[in-house]
């Protein structure tokens, strides 16, 4: 009989050198405090009979069963609410599910992906886990987008995927469509423009681009407006041929029945989101004058519904905020945003406690 050789076993080998160098994905300061303002999440829960709705329905269904490869119901539903065919639209566990998806379609090794800088982190994850180049295009020290320098870049360096997040997370800014539009009709590459948070901005969507342009990908999700953060519901909308494409690396099942119900119920009663929407966007009007009269921090006019503050010691701040049961997120080490913090649009009560909590740090 032949020996069997023994190996020392270094587990660490076999991981990708991409994984290996990555850090995990971390959320600072935790994700539990009395006043959570640090993750863009809606601060009003669904009225609880609509839960119970949504839970008496789900509680119909056949456990054991798995659900459609691809949620049909869900997709048809919010297709008639978009006004857009079902084949050009995909749904996802989150829409962060989706970006994997349209990162698998898109890149490889010596692919690219171009990305303004600052922007919403798991783009580069993504890119970088395909071992694919990412070129950054730096937003201006306003942190607004600069679109000639990206228009030149991507006709420099033939990115595969340009990933436009409008209104940009974190930086609360926003790119008009007509922005959008030049750089989908001038440049060979797909074009993925990240919608999280459409519904609190005065700008136009890009779903208006599609018919025209085979190269543009809407991501949409319900974490936000919506309020379903804790259900994963995303959604990328694209020409049918270019969609068929993108669905092709997606995971299959990975969105459960518990979603699709809960969408197509909130969607029946979308005034439930109309009225959370008056309601933050009244609120962010609010918290941005208070703010505003503050002299010792500079507050951005913001087209999401998160604000972005500029101050001292942005570190000491959000620790002493974290102190007194107040969570918004350290942005500072953002590019360009060194003196930030991001803080989102709560409850009238908890946009008070967070301004009360500010100026009493600010003050000792
Ligand atoms: N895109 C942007 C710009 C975001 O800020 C977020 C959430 N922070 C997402 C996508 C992901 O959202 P989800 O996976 O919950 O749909």
């Amino acid at each position: 009989m032949k020996t069997k050789k023994r190996y020392e076993q270094d587990f660490l080998e076999n991981i990708a050198p991409a994984t290996r160098q990555m850090s995990p994905y971390m959320v600072e300061g935790g994700q539990e405090a009395e006043v959570k303002l640090n993750q863009n999440e809606n601060p009003y829960d669904l009225p609880d009979a609509l839960k119970r709705d949504i839970l008496e329905e789900f509680r119909k269904e056949c456990w054991n069963r798995y659900p459609d490869v691809f949620p049909n119901q869900a997709i048809e539903r919010y297709a008639r609410f978009l006004g857009v065919p079902k084949e050009c639209v995909i749904m996802g566990n989150g829409s962060n599910e989706l970006i994997y998806a349209i990162g698998l379609a898109t890149l490889r090794r010596n692919a690219s992906m171009l990305i303004p800088s600052p922007s919403f982190s798991l783009y580069e994850k993504v890119a970088t886990l395909l071992e694919a180049d990412v070129i950054k295009v730096a937003m201006t020290d306003a942190l607004e987008f600069q679109v000639d320098e990206i228009l030149e870049e991507a006709e420099r360096s033939r990115p595969n995927l340009i990933a436009l997040c409008a209104p940009n997370n974190p930086t609360s800014k926003s790119l008009a469509l007509e922005d959008i539009e030049d750089i989908v009709a001038h440049s060979r590459a797909i074009v993925l423009v990240d919608e999280a948070y459409i519904e609190f901005s005065k700008r136009r969507s890009a779903l208006e681009l599609l018919d025209r342009y085979s190269n543009l990908v809407v991501l949409r999700t319900f974490s936000k407006a919506f309020g379903l953060a804790g259900l994963r519901i995303g959604f990328a909308i694209a020409n049918p041929a270019l969609a068929a494409e993108l669905l092709k690396p997606k995971i299959p099942f990975a969105s459960n029945r518990l979603a699709e119900i809960a969408l197509i119920k909130l969607l029946d009663n979308y005034h439930v989101v109309q009225n959370a929407v008056a309601s933050i966007l009244r609120e962010r009007e609010r918290l941005y004058d208070e703010l505003r009269k503050i002299d010792a921090i500079k507050t951005h006019e913001s087209d999401a519904n998160f604000l972005i503050i500029e101050l001292e010691n942005p570190t000491r701040v959000f620790k002493a905020l974290k102190a007194r049961g107040v969570l918004v997120r350290n942005v500072s080490s953002y590019p360009l945003m060194e003196k930030c913090l991001r803080v989102n649009v709560g409850t009238r009560e908890e946009n008070d406690r967070f301004l009360a909590a500010l100026k009493e740090t600010l003050a000792g």
